[in-house]
C-alpha cells in the first residue's frame, strides 16, 4: 500500500461548503389519522375493502412500516458521525463492505435491496465503525435513487470527517423494476461515488475496487 506517500502530495478535501440539503424535514407526526386514511382511500382505489377485518389494522401497521422505513428523515448523519471521532495518525484505508440496505424507491415507493461498500482514508480522525452503517441506514430510509444516495453518504462522510478520500459503492436491486415495469430480474444496478484519493490516485481506486471485488472466502 503505497497510501502513505501519495497523501503528503496530496491536498486534503478542502472542507467547501455543503448545502445540508438532507439535513431538512423534520417530520411531525401528528398526521397519523389523515395517514391512515389515505392507506384506506388506496386500498379502496385498488378494488379492496378496508372494512373487512384482515386489513382493519393495516392503516395502522403501515403508519408504523413508514415511521421506520422513513425514520431517516428524523436523523442528522453529520452529527451520527462527528459524535464518535476520535484522533487517530493513521492514514491507511478502512473499509466496511457488504452493509447490508434497505430503502425505496421514490419513484415508486417500491424496495431497493442491496450492499453499500465504504472506505475511507483518515486525515487526523477516525470514525466509530458502527458510525457507517448508521449512516446508510440515515439516508436509506429516505425516498431515494440509488444515485442519490451513493452521493449522499460520500458527502457526508466528507463534511464530517475531512478525510483524504471517500469511495462508496452501492449494489443494488430494485423492484420497482422487478414487480413492475420492464420485470427484469437478476438485474443488479451499481453505482459509485469517489471523492479525494479515492478520484484522483488510480492506485487507491484499484485496491479499493479489488478489495470489494475479492471472493468472500472464509468468514471469520
Ligand atoms: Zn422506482
Amino acid at each position: 500500500m503505497a497510501l502513505r506517500a501519495i497523501s503528503k502530495k496530496t491536498q486534503p478535501y478542502n472542507g467547501k461548503v455543503l448545502q445540508l440539503k438532507y439535513k431538512r424535514n423534520i417530520v411531525n407526526n401528528n398526521n397519523q389519522e389523515a395517514f391512515e386514511s389515505a392507506v384506506r382511500t388506496m386500498m379502496k382505489s385498488v378494488g379492496e375493502d378496508p372494512e373487512r377485518e384482515g386489513l382493519l389494522k393495516t392503516p395502522e401497521r403501515v403508519f408504523k412500516a413508514y415511521e421506520f422505513m422513513y425514520g431517516g428523515y428524523k436523523q442528522d448523519p453529520i452529527e451520527i458521525l462527528r459524535s464518535a471521532t476520535f484522533t487517530s495518525s493513521n492514514d491507511e484505508m478502512v473499509l466496511i463492505k457488504d452493509i447490508e440496505l434497505y430503502s425505496t424507491c421514490e419513484h415508486h415507493l417500491l424496495p431497493i435491496i442491496g450492499r453499500a461498500h465504504v472506505a475511507y482514508i483518515p486525515n487526523g480522525k477516525v470514525v466509530g465503525l458502527s458510525k457507517i452503517p448508521r449512516v446508510v441506514d440515515v439516508f436509506s430510509r429516505r425516498m431515494q435513487i440509488q444515485e442519490q444516495l451513493t452521493e449522499q453518504i460520500a458527502e457526508a462522510i466528507m463534511e464530517a470527517l475531512n478525510p483524504k478520500g471517500v469511495a462508496v459503492v452501492i449494489q443494488a436491486r430494485h423492484m420497482c423494476m422487478e414487480m413492475r415495469g420492464v420485470e427484469k430480474i437478476n438485474s443488479t444496478t451499481t453505482s459509485s461515488a469517489l471523492r479525494g484519493l479515492f478520484k484522483k490516485d488510480q492506485k487507491t481506486r484499484s485496491e479499493f475496487f479489488n478489495l470489494i471485488n475479492a471472493p468472500q472466502g472464509n468468514r471469520y
